[in-house]
């Protein structure tokens, strides 16, 4: 069978991020001398394509995916299980595939330090593992001492679950405990951040919630920002569907936290106090920690790369993607990080192979549901210019306001399609 050349993968990569499909290929021969080895660190949104794509694209090419956790619990539809939509199996995905059907070598271990110059990665129990070129995808870390009273620990008793798992879980059996009459806070963080439009998901499946077991109860945002992703479709939908139990409270109105009392329940903001019954506080955001300790950050504490190619602007054959890096114009999304990873993979079987990258075309749609029939969604393409990613002009755009019922049930169901187009991109 004839080996994926590098203009027909990222013709294909592109394609199918377009049609917001699953990428699927022939599998390819093997048997051709290594041509290196690749490492990705992280099998997350970026890091578990990448790896998948190099290795489907060259299979001569060894790539091993070091990811600390053996399961992976997705951030995204992670709101429904708030809503009482979905449990939290139904988001919870091993590394299985990524082993048996696409023979890329799984390793379970935290990668502690990246030796930029030596070409190496250590594993926490202080195994090394040896690259050629390197991919992290490692995700965020939190702020947590932009809040004071803030911390990793005070995290566990009001969860920012803003990495689906355990807090997830935590969350949704607070709610479920809470009194009718309750308020929640959401506090909304900076930007940038991960999900723009997560945290205003997140209300309105709490929202959703409360109308169906809890109907006097109220969810507060307090935002850091004076405006934000979709708003414009979020609060039409919070009119509709939740009427008063959503309210939104903006920076300017006093919605910046400055301090948690986790003993209290209670939120410092510049003006005001708030006591509530469920606390979700989403700190601000930076590059996930490995990315910290290798270096790779600057001083916004996210990661700067060439972006056509990822490559660390910082330390040479290190190519950070998703969250962790500055992508131009591309939000902090799984689906951009998805196209991140395509685009990334390409760029490094070419090198492997001694050819130049190609040139790069992005893609990104983040879909939030409202009810599980009501849907929005922002889309866009993205295109490369004088070395930033830019928005390609007239392409994507967001869902219409004032959209028909049935629109938005199609919109809805998109989501849901989305989300298991790109896990079984990832997972399969
Ligand atoms: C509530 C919520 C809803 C969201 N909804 C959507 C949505 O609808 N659509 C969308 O496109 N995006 C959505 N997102 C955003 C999406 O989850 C992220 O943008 C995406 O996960 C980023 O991918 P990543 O590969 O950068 O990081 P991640 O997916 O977080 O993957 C990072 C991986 O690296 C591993 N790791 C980290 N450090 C190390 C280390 N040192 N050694 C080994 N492994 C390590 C972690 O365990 C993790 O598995 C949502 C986010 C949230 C919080």
């Amino acid at each position: 069978m004839a080996r994926l050349t590098r203009r027909k993968f990222i013709k294909a990569t592109g394609a199918c991020a377009a049609l917001g499909t699953v990428a699927s290929f022939s599998p390819v021969s093997f048997g051709k001398g290594a041509k290196g080895r690749v490492i990705v660190i992280g099998g997350g949104y970026g890091g578990a394509i990448a790896a998948k794509y190099i290795k489907k694209a060259d299979p001569s090419i060894d790539v091993m995916l070091i990811e600390k956790n053996t399961q992976y619990v997705s951030c995204p539809l992670s709101n429904e299980v708030l809503g009482g939509e979905r449990d939290i199996g139904s988001i919870t995905f091993n590394y299985k595939a990524m082993n048996q059907n696409h023979n890329v070598k799984v390793v379970h271990d935290e990668v502690v330090e990246i030796d930029a110059a030596n070409h190496t990665v250590k594993g926490a129990g202080g195994n090394q593992y040896q690259y050629d070129k390197l991919v992290v995808s490692p995700g965020i870390d939190f702020r947590f001492e932009k809040i004071e009273g803030h911390s990793a620990a005070v995290a566990e008793k009001i969860p920012h679950a803003w990495k689906a798992g355990p807090q997830t879980t935590t969350l949704h059996k607070q709610l479920m405990a809470m009194k009718d009459g309750g308020v929640c806070y959401i506090a909304a963080p900076p930007n940038p951040f991960r999900c723009p439009p997560g945290p205003y998901e997140r209300a309105a499946q709490i929202a959703h919630y409360f109308k169906h077991h809890k109907p006097k109860s109220k969810v507060i945002i307090l935002d850091a920002k004076d405006k934000f992703s979709k708003q414009g479709l979020f609060m039409q939908g919070y009119k509709k569907f939740y009427g008063d139990t959503i309210e939104w409270v903006s920076g300017a109105d006093g919605g910046i936290i400055e301090a948690v009392d986790p003993d209290n329940m209670t939120l410092v903001g510049q003006v005001d106090e708030y006591k509530g019954d469920v606390l979700n506080v989403i700190p601000a955001q930076k590059a996930g920690k490995i990315a910290q300790v290798a270096g790779l950050t600057d001083d916004s504490g996210w990661c700067p790369v060439n972006q056509g190619t990822f490559e660390s602007k910082i330390h040479k054959d290190v190519h950070v993607i998703g969250d962790a890096s500055i992508a131009g114009k591309m939000p902090k999304s799984g689906y951009a990080a998805n196209s991140q990873g395509k685009v990334c993979a390409a760029v490094i079987v070419a090198a492997l192979n001694g050819e130049p990258p190609g040139e790069p075309s992005y893609v990104n749609t983040c879909y939030s549901i409202i009810t599980p029939d009501w849907g929005i969604s922002v889309a866009a393409v993205y295109q490369l210019v004088n070395g930033k990613i830019v928005g390609v002009k007239g392409a994507g755009g967001l869902s219409p306001m004032d959209a028909s019922a049935e629109t938005r049930a199609i919109e809805a169901q998109y989501a849901r399609s989305w989300f298991k187009n790109i896990t079984s991109d990832m997972f399969t």
